[in-house]
């Protein structure tokens, strides 16, 4: 997911507390862009194969940089399981619900289905997949 603007400012402490909760749960974390921003504002997780990163931007008020004038709060946090596939994501932070989201169609939201890759990280259930991989893989659609 990724957020902007006042809908960023207000997911902002919630995706925080998710983070430190995958701390807390084992996950090791590292900084996404090594010593070019600081883990507090992009931050990359791994557990048993699993990897999640999330942006936790705050606009920086007064910033010199003029490419940064009316830059506005932004935040993202995508999560993947072990076969690459995006993951749909517990809200509170729970691994057990990570683990069964590995067999949860992320279009229709049903579990325990055996699911494929659709797109760059899709996943999708067969009863989604016919349509589902006409919307998302289009003429083109990997250019
Ligand atoms: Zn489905």
């Amino acid at each position: 997911m990724e957020l902007f603007g006042s809908a960023a400012a207000a997911a902002m402490d919630e995706t925080r507390q998710w983070v430190a909760d995958a701390k807390a749960d084992g996950w090791e974390l590292e900084p996404t862009y090594g010593d070019s921003e600081p883990i507090e504002r992009a931050v990359k997780g791994r557990r048993e194969g699993f990897v999640f990163m999330a942006t936790m931007r705050p606009a920086i008020q007064d910033d010199p940089r003029p490419w940064m004038k009316g830059v506005k709060d932004s935040m993202t946090l995508n999560v993947w399981g072990p076969d690459g596939m995006a993951l749909s994501i517990p809200r509170p932070y729970s691994f057990e619900r990570l683990r069964i989201a590995t067999r949860k169609c992320n279009y229709c939201e049903r579990e325990d289905v055996d699911v494929k890759r659709v797109g760059f990280a899709g996943r999708v259930c067969a009863a989604c997949d016919a349509e589902v991989r006409k919307r998302v893989e289009y003429p083109g659609w990997t250019n």
